[in-house]
């Protein structure tokens, strides 16, 4: 059974990128009793923070991928294994399959003519013995080609000829990133790297690492880059990336799930909106495209839209609780009402696709007035409307209090001004509820009782 692993930097919030990498390496170990490793390379002291790491395991358990599944093992913490990945380094140089090197910068540019040549292997032939200041440098082979088995790529073949003899260990004698990977992946008997795509180009040099250390170099999959509207990499300057904040807001982590698994693949059938199981089942690693995966906001919006419709009534409510209630929330506590928002919840689960638009959708039950959205006022009290508010006022006043006499109501009122109810009931809306799009209007009067909305229609600024 394969062994794989996930093997982020604590350094940022937990990039959508991270989440598919790790949704595709869990899919792999769990859909054949294989395990999925979670390693943190955690490094780079200067850029790493402990709340990254609590971050990161609470943004995996958030989609399913969770420390008590069998399939789950670790974390593991690259910090820890520093004496290893000295160890490796040292195997190495004396096996003479890495060599000591005090070549400066400047040196090596004044030797070749040029920065970006890459090390000439000046030392490699003179038996420098470490010292502080020394790198110490691997030996690539001259001839011949590096081939890497990728399950995604075929098998991309690399000159041997273009990889330089480059630094596994620095003047200060620590390892770098590059060996330090190689030694976890080996040590932890990873069978199957299954990685974003800006590492395919350290793979031979990786590669040549696992062979040097005596071992069976893995399998590997590179995912292809996940690109914005614009074909730019997706980026956390640019872009919304962090998997937290689609969760926070109200992004349901089933909705990311299905979504994720298709940012590079696809279930071979067109059918789209699936559970995550099934598509665990479908997944297979070989047939995840190499081209960029275009990260789709709008189709994400639309695919959270259908699991916020296919939630039970109860589970929606529930569901919405975190905005409800959230001090952010846009009325107090006590003006808050768990049983009229009950009574209008089945109206707005048909139509929100993100969660926290949920108090835009009931903040005038909340309210002591409706919040005002300035385009919808515009489009709505055009000429006559003080007129129709006026007329609109006096009909409701006498009508029969549930959504359909009141809608008989204000077709009469629209007949009598020659309008279609459409036109007619928008000025009411605004008054009413502030916005002209949110829930159905005559469904929300009812609720709204008939008190409050005579009191908003005679307020409405004419
Ligand atoms: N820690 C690396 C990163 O966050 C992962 C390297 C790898 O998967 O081999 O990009």
């Amino acid at each position: 059974a394969p062994r794989v692993r996930f093997a982020p930097s604590p350094t940022g919030m937990f990039h959508v990128g991270g989440a598919r990498s790790a949704l595709y390496n869990w899919a792999v170990a769990r859909q054949s009793g294989g395990t999925f490793v979670l390693r943190i390379e955690d490094t780079d002291a200067a850029r790493n923070q402990p709340e990254w790491i609590d971050g990161i395991i609470s943004a995996l358990a958030s989609i399913g991928i969770s420390e008590q599944d069998p399939a789950f093992e670790g974390p593991y913490f690259q910090s820890r294994n520093a004496d290893r990945h000295r160890e490796a380094a040292a195997q190495l140089a004396a096996a003479g399959k890495a060599y000591h090197c005090d070549c400066t910068r400047e040196q090596l540019k004044e030797r070749t003519g040029s920065e970006h040549l890459g090390y000439d292997g000046f030392c490699r032939e003179r038996g420098l013995a470490y010292e502080p200041g020394r790198a110490l440098r691997f030996r690539t082979p001259d001839d011949g080609e590096t081939v890497v088995v990728d399950l995604v790529r075929g098998k991309p073949a690399f000159p041997n000829a273009s990889i330089e003899d480059f630094v596994i260990a620095r003047g200060d004698g620590s390892p770098v990133f590059l060996l330090a990977n190689v030694v976890d992946d080996l040590d932890e008997g990873i069978t199957l790297v299954i990685r974003g795509e800006e590492h395919l180009s350290n793979t031979p040099k990786q590669q040549l690492l696992w062979e040097a250390l005596g071992a069976k170099a893995p399998t590997w999959a590179h995912l292809p880059v996940i690109v914005n509207e614009k074909r730019q990499k997706l980026s956390k300057r640019r872009d919304k990336v962090a998997l937290e904040d689609y969760l926070a807001d109200g992004y349901l982590p089933a909705a990311m799930m299905n979504y994720l698994m298709l940012l590079g693949w696809g279930p071979g059938d067109d059918v789209e909106l699936r559970p995550y199981e099934e598509l665990e089942q479908r997944f297979r690693v070989e047939d995840v495209n190499t081209s960029p995966a275009f990260f789709d906001v709008k189709k994400l919006t639309a695919f959270n839209g259908e699991y916020i419709r296919a939630l039970s009534p109860e589970a929606f409510v529930q569901a919405c609780e975190p905005w409800l209630t959230a001090p952010a929330a846009p009325w107090t506590p006590e003006a808050f009402d768990p049983a009229v928002f009950a009574s209008v919840a089945p109206l707005a689960q048909s139509r929100l696709t993100v969660l926290s638009e949920i108090t835009t959708y009931v903040d005038f039950l909340f309210l002591a007035e409706p919040v005002f959205d300035e385009g919808s006022w515009n489009k709505a009290m055009k000429a006559g409307a003080a007129e129709l508010l006026r007329d609109a006022r006096s009909t409701l006043e006498s009508a029969e209090w549930a959504a359909e006499p009141l809608k008989a109501a204000m077709e009469a009122v629209a007949a009598q001004h020659g309008l279609k109810l459409g036109k007619a009931q928008a000025p009411v809306r605004v008054a009413v509820m502030g916005r002209t799009v949110g829930l159905p209007l005559f469904e929300s009067l009812e609720v709204l009782g008939r008190e409050r909305v005579l009191a908003r229609l005679d307020a409405a600024p004419r």
